[in-house]
């Protein structure tokens, strides 16, 4: 048996994507020889194929005031530059910034058009021959495998019409059996939907596509038990395979979830059909995920805490092994510690462990700034810590107190000081008009920002959406909302939802505060695009925090 797993366009690629790395590293170690696992990363793939496309004339994308010629050599440097390709220059803040903003802009025109063809070729309106082809030539590797099973990993809910027109590519010729799986199906309150009719929008109008004719099964959950049962059963659905959601004469059937319990046992993801090397980064920096779910799983507003069973994670020794073997078989010395919240106690045992090993590495993390004392910081700068990503989202300690934050608004400005005397960068999310939240207290968390401006490094600034399946959005009474607004052909991409307040802002104003507040918030950070390359960021930070450490891992660019 032959699987492919996919990882659809369309983000930006600076990194390869863990989930896929993740279960062909669990498949191989438990359905062995019996099975060839190969990973596509059709997002990478889209994004390379589309620049030289765009080189040879044969796409024709033009970002704003510029030709389609200029646009194409100005996405082919800042791609160069973004691998590092120009001695140094990377780190040139002026530089780096113009170019993110060429990549940024083109990354947009792509995806846009590709997934206003997505749509259309679901719907089965016309599309020009040339995107036909391009998505033939980018499927072109998966069918040379002829995969009896392509599982596609949906991170982002953008990802989803793209998997589903590439599905129904590989449909058409009769190619292999489909699911869908990953973190977005997790938190669906209804995923089973996808496997029947499902609204589609688009600039050319609308209508709905039997999902169910192109998708076989989802996988819903975490994916590693389900897929194993489902390789194991000849690809035959039944109901012994975990967290699968299928059509069974015509009924559908949704198996319970089961997540792998000991962590410790699960294999190193196996980058081995990526290179690392090769992603927009000028040093490969990898994803690590060394724990499944948020050990807090309180913020009201969060659903990531809903994408696992339950917290698990592997032991700290385990994890900085795992880290090591990672670093030897790719030659990369920076990590993305990509657990939804780390607790000091974590962090400094994970630290300890990279320490007691003498692993050389680079790392970041996420964090709610809570309970997080000098010591941890020195240890874990010590271990390689450059950069904690944290969930401040507000200064005002009601509204803290009402998402269910668990963290003290006099405690986070000390902490953020304290890690960057420890040598380490701090980036802030910071959630604006939360329901009941007011305009006094929106503009305290804007002047929170600019008393410790110091201390940031990088601000990701959001307004706050009404998300399915999130703890506001099943108690809205309780955060002062008195409707929520639905829409009847609602886009299965479209996952936040409109909603009527009693009190605080009203959507309207909190959208308009929102752009009023922009030019204060852009002031904050070293570059406004930090808060989406956060690679780029850790490589960034640990350049300049890289002090006197015996342990320097080699420098990027
Ligand atoms: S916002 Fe972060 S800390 Fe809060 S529940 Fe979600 S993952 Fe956990």
């Amino acid at each position: 048996m032959r699987i492919a797993l996919l990882f659809p366009p369309a983000v930006l690629p600076t990194g390869p994507p863990l989930g896929i790395a993740s279960l062909k590293g669990w498949l191989q170690s438990c359905v062995g020889a019996r099975v060839e696992v190969r990973n596509f990363d059709l997002n990478f793939a889209h994004f390379e194929q589309a620049c030289r496309w765009q080189s040879e004339g044969r796409l024709r994308m033009s970002l704003r005031k510029m030709d389609q010629q200029t646009t194409a050599q100005k996405v082919k440097a800042a791609v160069r530059f973004f691998r590092g390709e120009e001695a140094g220059a990377f780190f040139d803040q002026e530089l780096y910034d113009e170019h993110a903003r060429i990549y940024t802009g083109f990354g947009s025109v792509l995806n846009g058009l590709f997934d206003s063809f997505a749509r259309k070729l679901l719907l089965g309106l016309p599309v020009p021959t040339l995107a036909t082809m391009f998505l033939e030539e980018l499927l072109a590797p998966v069918r040379a495998f002829e995969p009896d099973l392509a599982g596609f990993s949906i991170l982002f809910s953008q990802q989803l019409f793209f998997a589903i027109a590439l599905a129904k590519f590989l449909k058409d010729r009769g190619g292999p059996k489909i699911a869908l799986g990953g973190a977005t199906f997790s938190v669906m309150p209804d995923p089973g939907r996808l496997l029947g009719p499902i609204a589609v929008s688009g600039n050319d109008g609308q209508g709905s596509v039997d999902a169910g004719r192109l998708v076989d099964y989802l996988v819903v959950g975490e994916g590693e038990e389900g897929v194993k049962a489902l390789v194991e059963s000849g690809l035959c659905p039944h109901e012994d395979v975990p967290g699968l959601v299928y059509r069974k004469e015509g009924k559908l059937i949704g198996n319970p979830a089961r997540g792998v319990l000991d962590l410790d046992a699960l294999p190193v993801p196996d980058f081995s059909d990526t290179v690392p090397g090769l992603y927009h980064s000028p040093a490969p920096v990898l994803p690590y995920l060394s724990s499944r779910g948020c050990p807090w799983r309180r913020c009201a507003f969060c659903t990531h805490q809903k994408t696992y069973l339950h917290y698990r994670e592997e032991h700290a020794e385990v994890a900085a092994g795992k880290i090591s073997r990672l670093q030897e078989k790719y030659g990369a010395s920076h990590f993305c510690l990509v657990d939804e919240m780390l607790a000091p106690r974590r962090l400094d045992a994970i630290a300890r462990e990279l320490i007691g090993k003498n692993v050389r590495v680079r790392f970041s993390a996420y964090a709610r700034p809570s309970g997080f004392l000098p010591p941890v910081f020195e240890t874990a700068h010590r271990a390689g810590l450059r950069l904690v990503l944290w969930g401040v989202e507000s200064a005002s300690q009601r509204v803290l107190d009402l998402m269910g934050k668990g963290t003290k608004a006099r405690e986070i400005e000390s902490i953020l000081h304290a890690a960057r005397k420890a040598g380490i960068w701090n980036m802030l999310f910071v959630l604006l008009g939360f329901p009941t939240e007011t305009k006094a207290e929106w503009l305290s968390t804007l002047d929170f920002l600019d008393s410790c401006r110091e201390s940031i490094h990088a601000l990701s600034r959001s307004r706050f959406l009404l998300l399915e399946g999130s703890s506001v959005f099943l108690n809205p009474g309780r955060y002062g909302i008195k409707r929520i607004l639905d829409r009847p052909q609602r886009d299965p991409v479209s996952v936040a939802y409109d909603y009527e307040v009693t009190e605080g802002l009203s959507v309207e104003e909190s959208s308009e505060l929102f752009r009023e507040s922009l030019a204060r918030l852009s002031g904050a950070g070293r570059s406004p695009w930090f808060g989406q390359f956060r690679e780029h960021m850790l490589l960034y930070a640990a350049r300049e925090a890289s002090g006197s450490l015996s342990s320097n891992p080699p420098a990027a660019g």
